[in-house]
């Protein structure tokens, strides 16, 4: 799960993390309230969305006076906010962040991400901060240092000390930023984050050390510890497809294709999205409808590809091991009547009472294209949307 800046910004600071002064703000009127709040001469209108990128696409912008808040406000808010992690379309801003401007001496680059090869949580540092760290990560790697923490124990302070003097920090500020680091840390851990970046974390002219942006993605699997980060979730910048999936219990990722997909496991669904792919075809989702899918379920699976206007051709693949062809024929048959397909349906199925599922879905007079094997099945699904 992702939560906005603000939000992860106040996990920071509950960790003792020094972040700027600022107000979430949903309209113009809250945004000019909060300069009152803030206090100074000069503040920073920041867009929140769960993407990054925003400075460059026009999402972060400084203002010298409250009529220039209010004129930033009114511009970000509603917009269509589109950066290199939001996809052409972008994203549309609802929330405003309104902080203090501060004077930028250096720009710092912090991350943590769960490294699944080392087994262990990774920091990586560099002293190439700000709006060109992908850029710095791809060209200059050398430039990025990385550190492995042992489960279970603390960044360790010596440790810290050394990245914060690795990125060219020095005294007092090396030592703030050391325990910035370890806060951090101990914020990812607890909080069972799966990646947190700071970038940038800057040193001001006053050589303070304050993290300026947060980034904080949780573990899905871990929520459960969290009420309170649950209650942070920001259901507009969800996908209203994967939201309705999630309810029915479906797993439903939405792709760029046109083929829709409804496979039973997960990596049927890989397979089937891969096959689909080696004939020229490209999926239009992932779903997963699970073991032991109900009618109610199938049908809802339907409901939620139809609605995509790239559809041209569904292609349901089910393996009966567990959950029994026959079962998942009656399905079909079931949703089918209650939603108008439109598009050419093309159906493989295969294992547990097969010869009977085939026979119901032969019975029901519902026009499909039947396959034997996966191949032809993709095959077909890739003529049929080409059609
Ligand atoms: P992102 O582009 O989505 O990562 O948004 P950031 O919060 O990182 O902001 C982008 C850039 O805006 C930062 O790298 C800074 O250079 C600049 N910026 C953000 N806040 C301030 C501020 O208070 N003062 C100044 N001078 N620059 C800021
Ligand atoms: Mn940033």
């Amino acid at each position: 799960m992702k939560v906005h800046e603000y939000q992860a910004k106040k996990i920071l600071r509950d960790y003792g993390v020094r972040v700027p002064a600022g107000c979430a703000c949903f309209s113009v009127a809250e945004a000019v309230q909060a300069t009152e709040t803030i206090g100074g001469d000069r503040w920073v209108i920041k867009a929140q969305i769960h993407a990054g990128g925003r400075g460059k696409g026009g999402g972060v912008r400084l203002a010298r006076s409250i009529e220039e808040v209010a004129s930033h406000a009114g511009d970000i808010l509603g917009m269509q906010l589109v950066t290199h992690q939001t996809g052409p379309r972008g994203q549309k801003v609802e929330r405003l962040l309104v902080e203090q401007g501060i004077d930028i001496k250096a720009e710092f680059y912090v991350g943590l991400v769960v490294d699944r090869a080392s087994q262990k949580v990774a920091m990586m540092v560099s002293a190439e901060g700000g709006t060109e760290i992908e850029e710095v990560a791809q060209v200059t790697p050398e430039r990025v240092c990385q550190f492995t923490v042992e489960p279970g124990k603390e960044l360790g302070a010596a440790d810290a000390l050394q990245l914060a003097q690795y990125i060219g920090l020095e005294q007092g500020s090396a030592r703030n930023a050391s325990t910035i680091l370890q806060q951090l840390y101990r914020a990812f851990w607890e909080m069972d984050a799966s990646l947190a970046e700071i970038n940038p974390l800057v040193l001001t002219n006053d050589g303070e050390v304050i993290a300026l942006d947060a980034k904080i993605n949780f573990d899905d699997n871990a929520l459960f510890r969290h009420p309170e980060v649950l209650q942070m979730r920001d259901l507009a910048e969800e996908d209203t497809n994967e939201i309705a999936a999630a309810n029915a219990g479906l797993s439903y990722i939405a792709l760029e294709g046109n083929i829709g997909c409804l496979v039973n496991g997960a990596g049927l669904a890989m397979a089937t999205m891969d096959i689909i792919k080696l004939y020229g075809g490209e999926p239009a989702n992932f779903l997963d409808v699970g073991g032991g899918a109900t009618t109610e379920q199938v049908t809802e699976a339907f409901k939620i590809m139809l609605k995509n206007p790239n559809l041209e051709a569904i292609l349901v693949n089910i393996f009966g091991g567990i959950m029994r062809c026959d079962v998942v024929a009656e399905g079909l048959v079931q949703a089918a009547k209650v939603v108008k397909l439109g598009v050419p349906l093309v159906v493989r199925l295969e294992g547990t009472n097969v010869e009977l599922g085939r026979q119901i879905l032969q019975d029901s007079n519902l026009d499909m294209i039947t396959a034997s094997t996966m191949a032809d099945a993709a095959e077909l699904a890739v003529t049929a949307a080409g059609a």
